[in-house]
């Protein structure tokens, strides 16, 4: 179940530096994961620098928290397992737990490694009281039994890296399990630039496009939202040489695309 779910460190293919913005962030798992994974001999001595067993990244939908975790997968040099409800949840009884079980013998066996729980709400969310189902309480119980079951070695080496858009809906059992929280913010207008810039560094855009305004005209839009502005903005050139052709009744031979304006984004929003 959870095998497909598995990424070497050396082939998820994103990198700190694919993020716009989200510094503080970054800073925070470099101290946090990054450092400790990579240098764990610097976190031995005493009791102070302890390895940290989880953290949480809560906030807005689309703000880059799965890129995030991705990112840091590659950047401590750790595999990455996925992890989401349905992969721990089975219809077969008892199923929920073997699985559960396996997951994080797996996971020693892969360390470094980080299992990056999804929409930690729907999996680990509040007890569902009396009508909650049964296998599902006994998965939740088994994911904290194996989870407080982490040697102190494996500990510096396997991370559970939680994310979720309604942190007030998590257990308090689960809250206390992931003592770092950090949260990931939609971007301002700055960020917002930072982030277009990494998108549109490969567009065909014409020489008096003007990233700040276009940052100026998105606001409250997440990384998401504006990776989709980008997209559909870069269809509109092809659009109207679709178009032309049309018209003209033939196809161009070599379809050279005009620059991208800032009235494509405006066009698309
Ligand atoms: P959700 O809470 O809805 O799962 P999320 O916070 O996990 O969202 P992602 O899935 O990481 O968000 O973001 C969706 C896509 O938006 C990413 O694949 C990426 O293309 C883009 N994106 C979001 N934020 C950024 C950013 N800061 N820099 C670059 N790309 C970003």
């Amino acid at each position: 179940n959870f095998v497909s779910a598995v990424v070497p460190s050396d082939e998820i293919g994103v990198r700190f530096d694919d993020i716009g913005a989200l510094e503080d962030v970054k800073r925070s798992l470099n101290e946090l994961v990054i450092l400790p994974m990579r240098r764990p001999e610097l976190f031995s001595h005493g009791n102070l620098l302890r390895p940290c067993k989880g953290i949480l990244l809560f906030g807005p939908p689309g703000t880059g928290k799965t890129l995030l975790a991705k990112a840091l997968a590659t950047e401590a040099g750790a595999n990455f397992i996925n992890i989401t409800g349905s992969t721990l949840t089975s219809k077969w009884f008892g199923d929920a737990e073997k699985l559960t079980k396996a997951l994080f013998s797996f996971a020693s066996r892969l360390a470094p490694v980080i299992i990056f729980v999804d929409e930690v709400d729907s999996l680990l969310g509040a007890r569902g009281g009396a009508f909650e189902h049964e296998a599902t309480r006994r998965m939740r119980n088994e994911f904290m039994a194996a989870w407080d079951g982490l040697r102190s070695k494996d500990s510096q080496r396997i991370l559970i890296l939680g994310a979720t858009n309604r942190p007030f809906d998590l257990d308090d059992a689960v809250i206390r399990r992931l003592p770092r929280r950090i949260y990931v913010d939609l971007p301002n207008a700055e960020n917002r630039m930072k982030i277009l810039k990494i998108f549109l560094s490969h567009e065909n855009l014409d020489p008096l496009f003007k990233f700040d305004q276009l940052a100026n005209a998105t606001d409250g839009y997440s990384g998401s939202d504006l990776k989709n502005l980008c997209i559909a903005a870069a269809y509109k050139p092809v659009q109207e040489l679709l178009e032309d052709e049309k018209q003209k009744g033939e196809k161009t031979e070599m379809p050279s695309l005009r620059p991208l304006v800032l009235d494509d984004f405006i066009k698309a929003k």
